[in-house]
């Protein structure tokens, strides 16, 4: 078990950190992402990968064809 800890501790840190950062690029909790990301590995950046970002101003979920727009649809201001 010894031998595991230390390869276990690096996949937290650096799943942890790229959930982490990811999820800041989707206007999402960062911090729970955080969080979530280093308890499970970076398991969560999967998940992540598959939601859609929110908007900063009405925290609608963004449909991905309008990603390239920066327009969000619901409330029509630029994230
Ligand atoms: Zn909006």
């Amino acid at each position: 078990m010894g031998n595991l800890l230390i390869p276990l501790v690096l996949a937290s840190l650096i799943g942890g950190v790229l959930t982490g950062m990811l999820a800041y690029g989707r206007n999402r909790d960062h911090v729970l992402w955080t969080i979530l990301g280093a308890a499970l590995l970076g398991v969560p950046l999967i998940f992540l990968l598959a939601f859609s970002a929110l908007c900063p101003h009405c925290k609608m979920p963004i449909p991905r064809r309008f990603h390239k727009e920066h327009l969000c649809p619901y409330c029509d201001k630029e994230f």
